[in-house]
Protein backbone atom coordinates (compact mmCIF):
# COMPACT_ATOMS: atom_id res chain seq x y z
CA UNK A 1 0.00 0.00 0.00
CA UNK A 2 0.92 3.64 -0.74
CA UNK A 3 1.35 6.52 1.27
CA UNK A 4 -0.52 9.90 0.15
CA UNK A 5 3.06 11.72 0.51
CA UNK A 6 6.30 11.53 -1.31
CA UNK A 7 8.66 14.21 -0.20
CA UNK A 8 11.92 12.52 -2.31
CA UNK A 9 11.91 12.06 -6.09
CA UNK A 10 13.80 13.01 -8.93
CA UNK A 11 13.43 13.99 -12.40
CA UNK A 12 15.10 13.97 -16.22
CA UNK A 13 16.75 17.69 -14.80
CA UNK A 14 18.78 15.96 -12.78
CA UNK A 15 19.54 12.04 -12.78
CA UNK A 16 15.96 10.34 -12.91
CA UNK A 17 14.80 9.13 -16.25
CA UNK A 18 11.01 10.75 -16.42
CA UNK A 19 10.32 14.19 -17.29
CA UNK A 20 8.84 16.12 -14.21
CA UNK A 21 5.07 15.71 -15.66
CA UNK A 22 5.57 11.88 -16.41
CA UNK A 23 6.66 11.76 -13.02
CA UNK A 24 3.85 13.58 -11.51
CA UNK A 25 1.46 12.25 -13.55
CA UNK A 26 3.10 8.32 -12.22
CA UNK A 27 2.91 9.56 -8.80
CA UNK A 28 -0.89 10.70 -8.95
CA UNK A 29 -1.83 7.51 -10.40
CA UNK A 30 0.06 5.46 -7.43
CA UNK A 31 -2.30 8.07 -5.37
CA UNK A 32 0.29 10.48 -4.04
CA UNK A 33 -1.49 13.38 -3.15
CA UNK A 34 1.65 15.72 -1.74
CA UNK A 35 4.94 15.30 -3.10
CA UNK A 36 8.16 17.06 -3.60
CA UNK A 37 10.65 16.84 -6.59
CA UNK A 38 14.17 17.11 -5.05
CA UNK A 39 16.34 17.01 -8.36
CA UNK A 40 19.76 17.06 -7.24
CA UNK A 41 21.54 21.10 -6.74
CA UNK A 42 18.86 22.06 -9.01
CA UNK A 43 15.56 23.92 -9.00
CA UNK A 44 15.03 23.88 -13.09
CA UNK A 45 12.68 21.30 -13.24
CA UNK A 46 10.17 23.15 -10.62
CA UNK A 47 8.40 25.29 -13.04
CA UNK A 48 7.50 22.28 -15.67
CA UNK A 49 6.36 20.61 -11.89
CA UNK A 50 3.91 23.11 -10.95
CA UNK A 51 2.87 23.04 -14.37
CA UNK A 52 1.90 19.60 -14.44
CA UNK A 53 0.50 19.42 -10.60
CA UNK A 54 -1.95 22.17 -11.28
CA UNK A 55 -3.63 19.66 -14.09
CA UNK A 56 -4.52 17.72 -11.08
CA UNK A 57 -7.42 19.32 -9.12
CA UNK A 58 -6.50 17.04 -5.73
CA UNK A 59 -2.77 17.55 -5.87
CA UNK A 60 -0.16 19.58 -3.55
CA UNK A 61 3.20 19.88 -4.91
CA UNK A 62 5.81 21.22 -2.16
CA UNK A 63 9.06 23.08 -4.20
CA UNK A 64 12.33 20.73 -3.42
CA UNK A 65 15.80 20.14 -3.39
CA UNK A 66 18.21 17.34 -2.45
CA UNK A 67 21.64 18.71 -2.11
CA UNK A 68 25.33 16.65 -1.89
CA UNK A 69 26.93 17.35 1.12
CA UNK A 70 30.34 15.90 2.19
CA UNK A 71 31.54 14.75 5.63
CA UNK A 72 34.61 12.91 6.10
CA UNK A 73 34.53 9.39 4.69
CA UNK A 74 30.63 9.89 3.92
CA UNK A 75 28.20 11.44 1.85
CA UNK A 76 25.81 13.56 3.08
CA UNK A 77 22.30 14.62 1.67
CA UNK A 78 20.18 17.27 2.47
CA UNK A 79 16.74 17.75 1.23
CA UNK A 80 15.42 21.26 1.31
CA UNK A 81 11.26 21.72 1.59
CA UNK A 82 9.40 24.75 0.41
CA UNK A 83 12.47 26.54 -0.53
CA UNK A 84 12.26 30.40 -2.19
CA UNK A 85 13.58 28.52 -5.37
CA UNK A 86 13.62 32.21 -7.41
CA UNK A 87 16.11 33.61 -4.78
CA UNK A 88 19.23 34.94 -7.12
CA UNK A 89 22.07 34.33 -4.73
CA UNK A 90 21.00 30.68 -4.39
CA UNK A 91 20.41 30.07 -8.12
CA UNK A 92 24.13 31.91 -8.18
CA UNK A 93 24.94 28.99 -5.97
CA UNK A 94 23.23 26.45 -7.72
CA UNK A 95 24.95 27.50 -11.30
CA UNK A 96 28.28 26.99 -9.45
CA UNK A 97 27.69 23.80 -8.36
CA UNK A 98 26.22 22.41 -11.90
CA UNK A 99 29.57 23.63 -13.32
CA UNK A 100 31.47 21.79 -10.49
CA UNK A 101 29.41 18.88 -11.40
CA UNK A 102 30.29 18.88 -15.17
CA UNK A 103 34.12 19.59 -14.85
CA UNK A 104 33.95 16.27 -12.51
CA UNK A 105 32.23 14.21 -14.60
CA UNK A 106 34.74 15.18 -17.23
CA UNK A 107 37.37 13.97 -15.11
CA UNK A 108 35.84 10.49 -14.40
CA UNK A 109 35.03 9.76 -18.20
CA UNK A 110 39.26 10.30 -18.31
CA UNK A 111 39.80 8.34 -16.00
CA UNK A 112 37.54 5.73 -17.50
CA UNK A 113 39.49 5.65 -20.66
CA UNK A 114 42.81 5.68 -18.35
CA UNK A 115 41.06 2.08 -17.07
CA UNK A 116 40.51 1.05 -20.45
CA UNK A 117 36.97 0.95 -20.36
CA UNK A 118 36.37 4.24 -22.23
CA UNK A 119 32.95 6.07 -22.55
CA UNK A 120 32.53 9.20 -24.67
CA UNK A 121 31.85 12.54 -23.17
CA UNK A 122 29.15 12.94 -25.47
CA UNK A 123 26.73 10.13 -24.46
CA UNK A 124 26.88 11.28 -20.77
CA UNK A 125 26.25 14.50 -21.77
CA UNK A 126 23.27 13.04 -23.94
CA UNK A 127 22.17 10.48 -20.86
CA UNK A 128 22.17 14.08 -18.73
CA UNK A 129 20.23 15.42 -21.38
CA UNK A 130 19.76 19.58 -20.60
CA UNK A 131 19.97 18.85 -16.60
CA UNK A 132 22.52 18.25 -13.60
CA UNK A 133 25.18 15.58 -14.95
CA UNK A 134 25.83 12.66 -11.91
CA UNK A 135 27.31 9.38 -11.45
CA UNK A 136 24.12 7.59 -12.62
CA UNK A 137 24.32 9.15 -16.58
CA UNK A 138 28.23 8.15 -16.39
CA UNK A 139 27.06 4.31 -15.54
CA UNK A 140 24.51 4.55 -17.92
CA UNK A 141 27.13 5.54 -20.85
CA UNK A 142 28.52 2.50 -18.84
CA UNK A 143 25.94 -0.37 -19.30
CA UNK A 144 25.74 0.95 -23.47
CA UNK A 145 28.98 0.30 -23.96
CA UNK A 146 28.76 -3.09 -22.49
CA UNK A 147 31.24 -2.86 -20.27
CA UNK A 148 29.14 -3.71 -17.23
CA UNK A 149 25.41 -5.16 -16.96
CA UNK A 150 24.08 -2.53 -14.74
CA UNK A 151 23.97 0.55 -13.52
CA UNK A 152 24.67 -1.26 -9.86
CA UNK A 153 27.68 -2.96 -10.47
CA UNK A 154 28.90 0.61 -12.42
CA UNK A 155 28.74 1.85 -9.11
CA UNK A 156 30.17 -1.28 -7.12
CA UNK A 157 33.31 -1.33 -9.82
CA UNK A 158 33.90 1.93 -10.83
CA UNK A 159 32.23 4.91 -9.50
CA UNK A 160 31.23 4.43 -6.24
CA UNK A 161 33.01 6.99 -3.70
CA UNK A 162 36.25 4.21 -3.36
CA UNK A 163 36.22 3.22 -6.97
CA UNK A 164 38.83 3.64 -9.17
CA UNK A 165 36.95 5.98 -11.47
CA UNK A 166 35.35 8.39 -8.66
CA UNK A 167 36.15 12.06 -8.88
CA UNK A 168 35.36 14.53 -5.69
CA UNK A 169 33.41 17.70 -6.58
CA UNK A 170 33.12 20.96 -4.77
CA UNK A 171 30.46 20.40 -2.15
CA UNK A 172 29.80 22.30 1.01
CA UNK A 173 29.83 20.97 4.71
CA UNK A 174 26.15 19.73 5.78
CA UNK A 175 25.87 22.54 7.97
CA UNK A 176 26.68 25.51 5.31
CA UNK A 177 23.86 23.23 3.26
CA UNK A 178 21.53 23.60 6.22
CA UNK A 179 21.99 27.24 6.34
CA UNK A 180 21.66 28.06 2.84
CA UNK A 181 18.30 26.36 2.96
CA UNK A 182 17.27 28.13 6.02
CA UNK A 183 18.80 31.27 3.88
CA UNK A 184 15.96 30.61 1.25
CA UNK A 185 13.10 30.01 3.76
CA UNK A 186 12.91 26.55 3.38
CA UNK A 187 13.19 23.39 5.42
CA UNK A 188 16.07 21.04 5.66
CA UNK A 189 15.83 17.05 6.05
CA UNK A 190 18.52 14.91 6.13
CA UNK A 191 18.19 12.05 3.54
CA UNK A 192 18.61 8.31 3.89
CA UNK A 193 20.23 8.02 6.99
CA UNK A 194 20.95 4.39 6.69
CA UNK A 195 24.57 4.48 6.11
CA UNK A 196 25.72 7.28 8.45
CA UNK A 197 23.87 4.89 11.00
CA UNK A 198 25.78 1.78 10.23
CA UNK A 199 29.31 4.11 10.37
CA UNK A 200 28.21 5.23 13.77
CA UNK A 201 28.01 8.86 12.78
CA UNK A 202 24.60 9.37 12.65
CA UNK A 203 24.41 10.89 16.64
CA UNK A 204 27.70 13.27 16.45
CA UNK A 205 25.82 14.98 12.63
CA UNK A 206 23.04 14.98 14.17
CA UNK A 207 23.70 16.81 17.04
CA UNK A 208 25.72 19.34 14.78
CA UNK A 209 23.27 19.78 12.45
CA UNK A 210 19.74 20.07 15.08
CA UNK A 211 21.61 23.35 16.25
CA UNK A 212 22.48 24.13 13.07
CA UNK A 213 18.15 23.90 12.28
CA UNK A 214 17.83 20.73 10.82
CA UNK A 215 13.97 20.02 10.74
CA UNK A 216 13.45 16.59 9.96
CA UNK A 217 15.08 13.23 9.08
CA UNK A 218 14.22 10.81 6.66
CA UNK A 219 12.64 7.42 8.31
CA UNK A 220 10.17 6.25 5.91
CA UNK A 221 12.50 5.08 2.64
CA UNK A 222 13.01 2.68 -0.16
CA UNK A 223 14.11 -0.86 1.59
CA UNK A 224 14.38 0.52 5.15
CA UNK A 225 12.96 -2.18 7.07
CA UNK A 226 9.94 -2.09 10.34
CA UNK A 227 13.04 -2.71 12.82
CA UNK A 228 15.10 0.48 10.84
CA UNK A 229 12.64 2.64 10.52
CA UNK A 230 11.91 2.04 14.48
CA UNK A 231 15.44 2.55 15.78
CA UNK A 232 15.72 5.89 13.15
CA UNK A 233 12.09 7.56 14.70
CA UNK A 234 13.63 7.09 18.14
CA UNK A 235 16.71 9.20 17.28
CA UNK A 236 14.65 11.80 15.01
CA UNK A 237 12.37 11.96 18.13
CA UNK A 238 15.51 12.68 20.43
CA UNK A 239 16.61 15.26 18.16
CA UNK A 240 13.75 16.91 17.85
CA UNK A 241 13.90 16.01 13.89
CA UNK A 242 10.04 15.34 11.84
CA UNK A 243 10.59 11.58 10.47
CA UNK A 244 10.19 11.98 7.14
CA UNK A 245 10.67 10.02 4.12
CA UNK A 246 10.22 9.43 0.46
CA UNK A 247 10.71 6.85 -2.27
CA UNK A 248 13.49 8.79 -4.08
CA UNK A 249 12.71 7.38 -7.31
CA UNK A 250 14.64 7.63 -10.16
CA UNK A 251 12.62 5.22 -12.47
CA UNK A 252 15.97 3.38 -13.04
CA UNK A 253 15.50 0.10 -11.84
CA UNK A 254 17.76 -1.94 -9.48
CA UNK A 255 16.30 -3.86 -6.44
CA UNK A 256 16.10 -1.21 -4.13
CA UNK A 257 14.13 1.42 -6.22
CA UNK A 258 10.77 1.74 -4.91
CA UNK A 259 7.55 3.46 -7.31
CA UNK A 260 6.38 7.20 -6.06
CA UNK A 261 4.38 6.73 -3.10
CA UNK A 262 5.55 3.49 -2.06
CA UNK A 263 6.82 3.82 1.29
CA UNK A 264 5.36 3.47 4.83
CA UNK A 265 5.56 7.29 5.27
CA UNK A 266 2.24 7.77 7.51
CA UNK A 267 0.08 11.77 7.57
CA UNK A 268 0.92 12.75 10.79
CA UNK A 269 4.79 13.93 10.21
CA UNK A 270 3.89 15.31 6.48
CA UNK A 271 1.65 17.61 8.45
CA UNK A 272 3.55 18.86 11.38
CA UNK A 273 5.92 19.76 8.12
CA UNK A 274 3.20 21.70 6.31
CA UNK A 275 1.72 23.47 10.25
CA UNK A 276 5.70 24.56 10.37
CA UNK A 277 5.75 25.29 6.62
CA UNK A 278 2.49 27.57 7.40
CA UNK A 279 3.77 29.01 10.90
CA UNK A 280 7.05 30.36 9.06
CA UNK A 281 4.94 31.90 5.81
CA UNK A 282 6.67 29.42 3.36
CA UNK A 283 3.64 27.10 3.06
CA UNK A 284 2.48 29.75 -0.31
CA UNK A 285 5.57 28.50 -2.24
CA UNK A 286 3.82 25.29 -2.32
CA UNK A 287 0.79 24.64 -4.71
CA UNK A 288 -1.57 23.43 -2.20
CA UNK A 289 -4.58 21.32 -3.71
CA UNK A 290 -8.11 22.94 -2.84
CA UNK A 291 -9.89 20.03 -1.01
CA UNK A 292 -7.01 20.48 1.70
P1 LIG B 1 26.38 12.21 -7.86
O1 LIG B 1 25.34 13.21 -7.47
O2 LIG B 1 26.88 12.39 -9.25
O3 LIG B 1 27.48 12.06 -6.85
O4 LIG B 1 25.62 10.79 -7.90
C1 LIG B 1 24.92 10.39 -6.77
C2 LIG B 1 23.70 9.58 -7.19
O5 LIG B 1 24.13 8.32 -7.71
C3 LIG B 1 22.83 9.20 -6.02
O6 LIG B 1 21.88 10.19 -5.75
C4 LIG B 1 22.15 7.95 -6.50
O7 LIG B 1 21.08 8.30 -7.34
C5 LIG B 1 23.20 7.31 -7.35
N1 LIG B 1 23.96 6.26 -6.64
C6 LIG B 1 24.88 6.41 -5.66
N2 LIG B 1 25.39 5.23 -5.28
C7 LIG B 1 24.78 4.29 -6.06
C8 LIG B 1 24.87 2.85 -6.16
N3 LIG B 1 25.70 2.16 -5.39
N4 LIG B 1 24.08 2.24 -7.07
C9 LIG B 1 23.24 2.94 -7.85
N5 LIG B 1 23.11 4.28 -7.80
C10 LIG B 1 23.86 4.95 -6.92
ZN1 LIG C 1 20.06 10.73 -7.86
FE1 LIG D 1 20.46 11.12 -2.11
FE1 LIG E 1 17.66 11.43 -4.04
Amino acid sequence: MGSLADLHSHSTFSDGRLTPTQLIDLAHRNGVRIMSLTDHDIVDGLPEAFEAAGRHKDFTLIPGIEMSTDVPGNEVHILGHFIDWHDDAFRRRLAQLQESRLGRARLMVEKLIQLGKPVTWERVQSFAGEGSVGRPHIALALVEAGHVSSINEAFDLYLSRNGPAYVERDRLGPDEVVELLLGVGGMATLAHPRELFASGSLEGLLGQLASAGLTGMEVYYQDYTPEEITTLRALAARFGLIPLGGSDYHGLGGPQQREPGNIPLPMEPVERLLSLARERGALERALIAHFR
